[in-house]
């Protein structure tokens, strides 16, 4: 078995394997307390606390849903659901980078057609009173109880494939059984020829239960309370925004981080089948209970706001991909791009070029588009005020996700690109914040 593509440990070991174990024990357990927390003690860490001190471990175990058997169905239907979009329909050939040891993935290019499917099949099965997603949101706890377990169980399928039947030559071991369960050990994943792990894990289930969520929160408050209220419709109409965004996109995320360089383990697929449907899409769970009315001007405002941001973002990640797709033969902004024709190695030996942009948004800091990322997720959130914290968790949790990100992602490049890369350094000193970070 070839040996792993890329060692993740840019921290020292001491601190990779402490995060590591950490995140595997803390964040199923975490999951729980959030959704009973926002659910059932009015979103009040203060209530969830004095509850745990009073009852112990004991009122833990009380509190920790047991995954039903309709927890299941929902989980299975939907699952099913999307796969079978995924591989039926249909849409454009589309080819991914060259991966580290000279392969390239080709996927089909349907999500968008498949979000649309999905959010109008889900309203109109609500509307024709065949389904009612309020039988989700009652039933939210059971369902993470059983994507906690049905996930950690996939990851270890995922080990066990990258051991016995690798996708492609771009997998290995590192010798380590918890780096390989944690990181994982293939890049590129498949069932069969054409059914791409990754692309469900990350897009067609975690991504798309974001949206399927976010219209259950806002459901769930109309049928409380026969409307609903303009803080969760901003809430919701961001996060949709946000989504439809990303489907729109879809191929190009294909180019990033998560598809190109993180391997199917545990902190891509485990966190993209519970901790995006939980953390991601919390806020709404928060408002479900929580209407606050803003009244129309100041929901404009943070409505105009979150949009603008979103825009921002993808306009960057779109600037990237035009640069590259184009071979710098683009304008941004209006301009001819200013780059750097940085050349490296592949680990099979070849020599490669690659271009990196040095001006438009690459140009006000390596990785800016992390700012209007953190801004839009504030932006939905402020809808709830500033009553409880935990709603704002994932805005804080996403900031120190995306500086790490932004720390992993420059370590790799400077490996990859060495002096070239020290000269985009020169060029775009800050890493986040132009002028600060
Ligand atoms: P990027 O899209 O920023 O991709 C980083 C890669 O781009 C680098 O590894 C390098 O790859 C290449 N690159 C770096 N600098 C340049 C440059 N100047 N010119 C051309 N190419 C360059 O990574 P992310 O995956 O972090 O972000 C993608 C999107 O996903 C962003 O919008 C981000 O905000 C979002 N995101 C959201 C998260 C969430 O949880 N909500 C989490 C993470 C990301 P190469 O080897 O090809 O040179």
């Amino acid at each position: 078995m070839a040996a792993a593509p890329e060692t993740k440990t840019v921290h020292s070991p001491a601190l990779t394997y402490f995060s590591m174990l950490s995140l595997l024990s803390l964040c199923p357990p975490f999951v729980i307390l959030l959704w009973y927390t926002m659910v059932h003690a009015d979103g009040s860490v203060v209530q969830t606390r004095n509850y745990l001190k009073q009852h112990g471990l004991q009122g833990f175990i009380d509190i920790w849903p047991r995954p039903t058997a309709i927890a299941w169905k929902i989980i299975f239907v939907y699952g099913a659901f999307e796969a079978a979009l995924q591989l039926l329909l249909p849409g454009k050939r589309v080819e991914g980078p060259v991966s580290p040891t000279g392969n390239r993935p080709v996927y089909k290019a349907n999500g968008m057609a498949a979000y649309f499917v999905t959010l109008v099949t889900y309203i109109s099965l609500w509307w024709f009173e065949i389904f009612n997603p309020t039988v989700v949101y009652d039933h939210l706890g059971e369902i993470y109880s059983a994507l906690i377990f049905g996930s950690l169980i996939f990851c270890v399928f995922l080990y066990i494939k990258g051991h016995v039947a690798p996708s492609s030559t771009d997998s290995g071991s590192s010798g380590n059984l918890i780096i390989d369960f944690y990181w994982g050990m293939e890049l590129y994943p498949r069932i069969g020829k054409n059914f791409d792990i990754k692309v469900f894990t990350n897009c067609r289930f975690g991504m798309m239960s974001w949206a399927v969520l976010a219209v259950t929160y806002c459901i769930k408050q109309y049928e409380l309370n026969g409307k609903v209220s303009d803080s969760m419709l901003v809430n919701t109409t961001l996060m949709l925004v946000y989504v439809t965004k990303f489907f729109w996109w879809e191929a190009g995320y294909w180019n990033t981080m998560d598809i190109a360089h993180d391997r199917a383990g545990f902190y891509i697929c485990w966190g993209c089948l519970v901790w995006v449907p939980s953390v991601y899409t919390s806020p709404g769970m928060y408002l479900v209970n929580h209407p606050v009315n803003l009244g129309m001007q100041l929901a404009l405002y943070i409505l105009v706001a979150g949009i603008l941001c979103i825009y921002i973002n993808y306009d960057c990640d779109r600037q990237r991909q035009e640069f590259r797709r184009t071979n710098g033969k683009c304008k941004i902004w209006g301009k001819a791009p200013s780059k750097i024709e940085a050349t490296y190695t592949t680990t099979s030996g070849e020599t490669k070029t690659s271009l990196l942009l040095t001006s438009g948004w690459w140009g006000l800091a390596r990785h800016f588009h992390y700012v209007p990322e953190i801004l839009a997720a504030f932006f939905w959130t402020v809808p709830a005020l500033f009553n409880h914290f935990l709603p704002y968790f994932y805005v804080v949790f996403l900031t120190i996700l995306l500086f790490d990100r932004a720390k992993r992602d420059d370590d790799r490049c400077r490996s990859k690109y060495g002096k070239y890369w020290k000269l985009y350094c020169n060029k775009a000193p800050y890493k986040i914040i132009p002028g600060i970070y």
